[in-house]
């Protein structure tokens, strides 16, 4: 049998650890899959564009476990009630080959995108970070906003959405976490929630070469973490940000990030850091207070695959129904697949047999 998680599974497993907990340990086994980079195979991920959107398969394996996702990403959903960002994955052992788990992974592409940015800002950001710019404020933005919270210690949170609603609900959200000590503001341009701000999210959705950030925007210092831009032709920083001389950008892979990251707008030799080089000390992307840092991620395999290992740890843990799914068939002869086919096919001609004599 194979484990399942719904999304009401997650939702419980969220609720009993807590939000900003659960993002926090998933985190620290990101961060320990980064830290073992070299152990895994990897390749950038296959993906299948339409004119409205993009559907994604993103497989990675460290030899013993093998992990892929499914996902979308549909900007114009959200207008038909659809979200824009679904996913669902596996977890496998590689040497049976066999599938360990199922599971959602539209909530947990939000945790562990929010539990990237946030372990990425660790390494990346000033110290001393209070204020944070929230650009779009959808799906992702609540996960954000907490995860930078408790991780970072952002206790101001300045939100911007072209939607109001969407900015409405996310203070409405939030207030009800009642976050110690957390100010929200809400602003009317990106301009004004940027100004003075130590970390800029931007986590908007728009197929196309958006430019929420111009460059008179960016002050010294500044992190940006910049996660909307996730395709071809779909980007959100403008060009010059990114080729300032004070700026280091740290990507999650490059290969796949030359193809899908704001950096696809950059000559294919501008110098990036990938995130493993800094998390295991080998590169500092931060040499003075006034440099500024970009985090230009698109999401990789590798975060997918440590959430379905935090998850599987965590479902067998933690009290609660314990799903399973027949994905398998369980066979006393691996060589007679047929024979259990048999058996229904033999009682199904017996249930239709009296039917037959009676006609
Ligand atoms: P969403 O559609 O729920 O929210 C996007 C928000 O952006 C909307 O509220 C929309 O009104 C707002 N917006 C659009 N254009 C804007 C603009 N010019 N200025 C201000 N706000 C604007 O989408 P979501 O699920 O929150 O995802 C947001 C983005 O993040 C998507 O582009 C998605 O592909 C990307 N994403 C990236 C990662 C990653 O790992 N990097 C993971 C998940 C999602």
């Amino acid at each position: 049998m194979v484990d399942y998680i719904g999304t009401e599974r997650v939702q419980e497993l969220v609720a009993a650890v807590g939000p900003a907990r659960f993002m926090e340990e998933l985190a620290a086994h990101i961060e320990q899959d980064f830290r073992r980079w070299n152990e895994f195979e990897k390749s950038p991920r296959h993906a299948t564009h339409s004119p409205v959107g993009v559907i994604e398969l993103m497989p990675i394996s460290d030899g013993r476990l093998y992990s892929f996702k499914y996902v979308n990403g549909h900007p114009r959903n959200t207008a038909e009630g659809l979200l824009t960002v679904t996913a669902f994955g596996v977890l496998a052992d590689v040497d049976s080959g066999y599938p360990l788990l199922l599971s959602e992974l539209t909530y947990m592409t939000a945790l562990r995108t929010a539990a990237t940015s946030a372990l990425a800002a660790r390494w990346m950001a000033r110290h001393d970070c209070r204020v944070m710019a929230m650009i779009g404020n959808g799906a992702q933005a609540e996960f954000q906003a907490i995860a930078f919270h408790h991780m970072l210690g952002i206790r101001e949170l300045r939100l911007y959405d072209v939607d109001p609603r969407a900015s409405e609900k996310l203070e409405r959200n939030l207030m009800r976490l009642d976050l110690e000590d957390l100010r929200i503001v809400r602003c009317t341009s990106v301009a004004g929630a940027v100004r003075g701000a130590d970390i800029v999210t931007t986590c908007t959705a728009d197929k196309r070469r958006a430019v929420i950030l111009e460059p008179e925007m960016i002050e010294p210092g500044m992190h940006l973490n910049a996660l909307g831009g996730d395709c071809p032709g779909k980007t959100e920083l403008h060009a010059d940000i990114l080729r300032r001389p004070d700026a280091h950008i740290v990507v999650e892979y490059e290969p796949q990030s030359r193809i899908e990251g704001e950096i696809q707008q950059l000559a294919p030799d501008h110098p990036v850091i990938e995130l493993h080089e800094v998390i295991t000390g080998k590169v500092r992307p931060r040499t003075s207070p006034r440099d500024v840092t970009i985090f230009d991620s698109v999401g990789f395999a590798l975060e997918d695959f440590s959430s379905l290992r935090y998850l599987y740890e965590l479902n067998r843990a933690e009290a609660g129904t314990h799903e399973q799914l027949d994905l398998v068939p369980r066979l006393e002869d691996p060589k007679d697949l047929f024979g259990g086919l048999a058996e229904r096919i033999a009682r199904a001609r017996e249930r239709a047999a009296p039917r037959r004599a009676l006609a």
